[in-house]
């Protein structure tokens, strides 16, 4: 038997703590047991016992010959191949009512809006995509902008083109929405109720005056009681879909955090609203040019100051954080059948990249029936050189600030020591007494 390579081990309070990152599995031994065991397997002298027997039925040990980049490999590449699901996002418009200091669409043209003629072709475009890609079994619709509401008119021509094409291939779909909220009204709410609302994404940055002056309308109205008073709208129709309420901070609202949060934790109790944690990084600063960001912006080594304390705050407030930081994932750009659909028709795969030319990967109106996506294979060999426990949370990180950083999309923008840091601390406070 060999340790797998993708345990996170932790040693503090004299124990032991192993996180298996690809199953997720958890173990904590005291010390001294810990280094029995370790020092059985270094030794080959394997006794049998229940701790070896519970590490090998959760896959920290493992066979001695598994070769585990080729099997990671191959389970990837098969679930990629054969993926059923298509991730499809709609943006309505890329202009915003507000007007957020660190918004990253900020530079991009702010005056395209979704029309007829695009929703028309978008029936067109996806009946030939589904009809070839016929694995697809669900379609998750997300509508997204710069901010969807501002241009709902065509909205419901959206979701009619999806509830035809669900009907004519038998597959389904469910909705989501990425959306400040402070123009969601009853009728808007019902809407994407009825259309099988999965989730809700809005971002408060404070309570009061700190998410009125960092969620800027442009008319300068105050934003943070019309958003409550929406949410609160959202909680009193009967969807099971989830509220998720994002909090930004960055070193400008960080010591507000925790008052949001108990804030939050008051003011919504109902099992349907979650809270995450969203910090603005001064990686982007490089991206945008943005003096706020420059000004306010998190560096990832100073990550560790913030995320452990605002977790446990969010803990015990009630809510259930992710155990771990995990920056990148198997996110949207890398799925096969995921799409991020402009409103002028634009295809692209990370919502980042929308406005900017490199980024775009088609177009609707030429009826592609493949899109090319950013899971790049061979960057797996040097995440699996540094035998990297963090792999299967990471999948070679974020496209968009790798081609940011390095100039490339398929490279690498590598944020092991922030991830290493901060789930140290995160494990310690949740699991190790
Ligand atoms: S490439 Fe980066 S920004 Fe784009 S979807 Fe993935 S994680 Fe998000
Ligand atoms: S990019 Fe870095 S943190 Fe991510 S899997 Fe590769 S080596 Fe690990």
């Amino acid at each position: 038997m060999k340790w797998s390579m993708f345990i996170f081990k932790v040693v503090a309070n004299g124990q032991v703590l192993l996180y298996n990152t690809f199953n997720y599995a958890i173990v904590v031994f005291e010390e001294e047991v810990y280094n029995r065991i370790a020092g059985m397997i270094e030794s080959g002298q394997i006794e049998d016992c229940e701790e070896i027997t519970a590490l090998k039925e959760q896959e920290f040990l493992i066979d001695k010959d598994l070769d585990e980049q080729a099997q990671f490999l191959s389970i990837l590449k098969e679930e990629h191949d054969n993926d059923t699901r298509m991730c499809l996002q709609v943006l309505t418009t890329t202009g915003c009512n507000f007007k957020c200091p660190y918004c990253y669409q900020e530079g991009i043209c702010r005056e395209e809006r979704i029309s007829k003629e695009t929703i028309e072709t978008l029936y067109d475009f996806l009946d030939k995509y589904i009809s070839v890609n016929n694995k697809i079994k669900k379609i998750f619709l997300i509508l997204h902008g710069g901010e969807p509401t501002t241009n709902w008119k065509h909205v419901p021509d959206i979701f009619d083109v999806i509830r035809r094409i669900c009907a004519k291939y038998d597959i389904e779909f469910d909705t989501q929405i990425i959306t400040n909220g402070y123009l969601l009204d009853e009728e808007k709410i019902n809407l994407l109720v009825a259309n099988n609302l999965r989730n809700i994404q809005i971002t408060i940055d404070g309570v009061g005056y700190v998410t009125d002056h960092r969620r800027l309308a442009r008319n300068g109205a105050p934003t943070f009681n019309r958003i409550i008073e929406n949410i609160h709208k959202i909680l009193a129709t009967d969807t099971t879909g989830k509220v998720r309420i994002r909090i930004n901070y960055d070193k400008e609202n960080a010591d507000t955090v925790p008052d949001t949060i108990d804030f939050l934790a008051k003011e919504f109790p109902d099992e349907r609203v979650e809270v995450t944690l969203g910090y603005i990084t001064k990686t982007m600063d490089s991206l945008e040019s943005n003096p706020y960001i420059n000004k306010y912006g998190i560096e990832l080594s100073e990550l560790v100051r913030y995320y452990p304390t605002f977790h446990r705050k969010l803990r015990e407030a009630g809510f259930s954080p992710e155990n771990l930081l995990i920056f990148d994932g198997l996110c949207v750009s890398k799925m096969r059948h995921n799409m991020v659909i402009s409103p002028t028709g634009e295809i692209y795969k990370c919502p980042s990249g929308v406005g900017i030319s490199s980024f775009v990967e088609g177009n609707i109106h030429d009826f592609p029936t493949e899109v090319p996506d950013y899971l790049f294979y061979k960057l797996y060999d040097y995440c699996f050189e540094q035998r990297c426990p963090f792999i299967p949370l990471c999948q070679t990180s974020c496209r968009f600030l790798a081609a940011a950083k390095n100039g490339a999309v398929d490279s690498i923008d590598c944020k092991r020591e922030a991830l290493e840091q901060v789930n140290v601390e995160l494990l310690k406070d949740q699991f190790m007494t």
